[in-house]
């Protein structure tokens, strides 16, 4: 067995899955999969699944998840522009690049919602193409034109490309397509054309959950990227100071509830009553305010890559 980025065969078996005895919907067996780290790159990756079986757990995964359709039928459309994580990643990718040179974007796993809302919120007339197992209504009121499934960019003729946007999908894709992957990115991508990467830093955080397959620390990562020629414009990991909490009281919990019922009621009556401008602005100050601040609980590696 060879690293599949840098062909080492000095691995080490240093981290196992975390959610081993977890159920997968194609009933695939979590506690048989090995997870390497290579000594050489320091790449730390799945090493024993197959690409047929991955795509199968995601077709058969999309197809069972009535949770994510059901989020997806009551998401008011209109509101898809300020989803936190895409709004944040938005604004961290227009302090680094000019806008105004982006006129066709690739998103690689935008899954049921993905980028384009909050592009298309700053810069309307914007070309959009996708590769992913599904084809969700936001990309059908938005325009996203699909070009295949989750695992396909490298085997496909791409078009030229200003962007390449992918949001936590990359620690997704089979290990052995990482390189042929990042290779095809920068061939389609135009001379000074943008490559945006977000991933959760399992390696920080030690959870490595099935079905991520590839785990980056972040300069590893970066070190990846220099490997395939990119230039880095920016890298960040990301993640929400711990504040101590107190220790649980074990008086009723009440008035937390109470609390929050109360800011659901306010919500709604904001969302109801003022104009959308207004409610647009209002979300952009806020934005703003915390333009370089995590929007997750959970630790993410925020890296921007120029050819
Ligand atoms: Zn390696």
């Amino acid at each position: 067995m060879e690293c599949v980025h840098c062909d080492s065969s000095n691995l080490k078996e240093e981290f196992s899955y975390t959610n081993f005895d977890e159920q997968t919907p194609n009933n695939l067996k979590i506690k048989e999969k090995k997870i390497f780290t290579c000594e050489k790159c320091n790449l730390i990756f799945c090493a024993n699944v197959n690409p047929k079986e991955l795509e199968n757990y995601y077709k058969i995964y999309e197809n069972l998840n009535n949770d994510e359709k059901n989020k997806q039928q009551n998401t008011d459309l209109n509101w898809a522009p300020f989803n936190s994580r895409f709004f944040s990643q938005f604004l961290y990718f227009l302090q680094y690049a000019n806008r105004d040179k982006i006129n066709s974007v690739l998103e690689i796993g935008p899954n049921w919602q993905g980028i384009l809302p909050t592009i298309k919120f700053f810069k309307n007339d914007i070309k959009y193409f996708f590769f992913d197992q599904i084809n969700s209504e936001s990309m059908k009121k938005n325009g996203g034109i699909q070009l295949g499934t989750y695992f396909d960019p490298y085997l496909k003729d791409l078009p030229k490309i200003d962007l390449v946007w992918m949001s936590h999908s990359l620690e997704h894709i089979h290990p052995k397509l990482l390189k042929p992957t990042l290779k095809k990115i920068y061939e389609s991508l135009n001379q000074g054309g943008y490559f945006f990467i977000e991933i959760p830093d399992n390696v920080k955080e030690k959870v490595f959950n099935f079905p991520h397959t590839l785990f980056f620390k972040e300069d590893t990562l970066i070190k990846i990227l220099k490997k395939h020629n990119f230039n880095i414009i920016c890298s960040q990991s990301i993640e929400k100071k711990l504040v101590e909490i107190p220790t649980k009281l074990h008086s009723n919990e009440k008035p937390q509830m109470k609390k929050n019922l109360f800011l659901k009621m306010l919500k709604d009556i904001i969302k109801t009553f003022l104009t959308k401008e207004f409610k647009q602005k209002m979300l952009v100050n806020y934005a703003v305010k915390n333009i370089n601040g995590p929007y997750s609980d959970r630790p993410n590696i925020r890296i921007i890559v120029q050819k």
